[in-house]
């Protein structure tokens, strides 16, 4: 099993639930992704890294 060598890979964050969803849903035509949890449009993504170093994750 190969690991890939990017930095880290892309994860969704909303910021009503405050935590990491998977498989959002996004709006169509356009970059606003919706939780499928609260289906509000609070979701913003970047790395792991970056998100957990954002929002203070463990
Ligand atoms: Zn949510």
């Amino acid at each position: 099993m190969t690991q890939p060598k990017s930095p880290g890979c892309i994860r969704f964050f909303c910021r009503n639930c405050a935590k990491i969803i998977e498989n959002p849903e996004q709006k169509k035509d356009t970059y606003v992704y919706l939780c499928p949890d609260c289906k509000e449009d609070q979701v913003t993504f970047g790395t792991e890294k970056s998100i957990k170093h954002f929002f203070h994750l463990k």
